[in-house]
């Protein structure tokens, strides 16, 4: 975990679902995102686990928007 989000936490005095969501989202901004270039070109997601490759890796699917769309173009 993040030092600085685990002190914030405790500092903060509360442990709930939302600052562990926090911390989550903050572990996978830093390590699941795609280059801007392959992002959605419609809301504009780069984030890894909500773009999936279709079967011959051609275009991609947002999850976030739901439009298949051909990256680098
Ligand atoms: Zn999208």
């Amino acid at each position: 975990m993040d030092r600085q989000l685990a002190e914030y936490a405790s500092s903060n005095g509360r442990q709930d679902e939302r600052t562990e969501a926090e911390i989550d989202a903050a572990i996978h901004a830093s390590f699941d995102m795609v280059d801007e270039a392959f992002g959605c070109p419609l809301c504009g997601n780069c984030v890894m686990d909500k773009l999936v490759w279709s079967s011959d890796y051609e275009h991609i699917t947002c999850a976030a928007c739901g439009i298949t769309y051909t990256p680098g173009e």
